[in-house]
């Protein structure tokens, strides 16, 4: 197994190199902005912080405050309030894949043992198709939903959404969300300090992988009946 050295402040934090694919956009932020203190060290500080919790839930959990933290300045800006379109019932982003590390993937299984009804046959099929992005965005529209979307376009785990979700904000025309595949021109809201928080749980996380298929993993690990839950839907 090959090792990864990231210098944080004064400690050189050692990293495995697991089966993590860290989200592209964190990536990126990370590449471009890694080389500021003040940046290194919200990974320090995420680092540090879940480093020292053995629940995968409460980990899950610290990471998707600290994001809501980083966000909230940034999305009550005058112009995000202005120019976004994003509202419930606009759900154009929960048809795109989301990745998840396996904490995250932890919680949300979790939700479901707990009675949140989704369509198993759906997570199935989303979770068999390549981790490739453009295989996943060969599927029909709505095939592509997220199992945790409702009919009314509302988040059915919304308090305990993925991180990617909670960065996930557009400015101009929610029309143009509609456009699929890589044509899609997203204008996404920078959220640079809370891409810094999701790159540092994806490099904690012993695993990640899109949504479907890292809750239909840990679904299948936990025995979960399928029966049980269809009779709920
Ligand atoms: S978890 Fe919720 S916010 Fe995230 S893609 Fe699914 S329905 Fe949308």
């Amino acid at each position: 197994m090959t090792r990864q050295k990231l210098f944080v402040g004064k400690k050189i934090i050692l990293f495995i190199i697991r089966r993590v694919k860290v989200p592209a956009i964190a990536k990126k932020t990370f590449d471009q902005f890694s080389h500021l203190p003040e940046f290194l060290g919200i990974v320090q500080f995420i680092l540090d912080k879940i480093s020292r919790v053995s629940s995968p839930l409460k980990r899950a959990r610290i990471v998707h405050k600290s994001i809501d933290e980083f966000n909230e300045e940034i999305f009550a800006h005058p112009i995000v309030q202005q120019y976004s379109p994003c509202k419930v019932g606009c759900s154009a982003c929960c048809h795109t894949q989301v990745s998840v590390t396996s904490d995250e993937a932890e919680l949300l299984t979790q939700k479901i043992v707990e009675g949140v009804g989704i369509n198993l046959e759906r997570l199935e099929l989303q979770a068999n198709v390549s981790e490739e992005t453009s295989t996943f965005y060969q599927l029909k529209y709505d095939d592509r939903a997220c199992v945790f979307l409702d009919d009314s376009g509302a988040c059915t785990v919304y308090e305990d959404r993925p991180s990617v979700c909670r960065t996930n904000a557009v400015l101009g025309d929610a029309q143009q969300c509609l456009v699929s595949g890589d044509s899609q021109q997203l204008r996404l809201v920078k959220t640079s300090k809370a891409d810094m928080a999701i790159y540092a749980s994806f490099l904690h996380s012993k695993e990640s992988g899109s949504l479907p298929f890292m809750v239909f993993k840990k679904l299948k690990e936990k025995s979960f009946s399928l029966a049980t839950q269809s009779a709920k839907l």
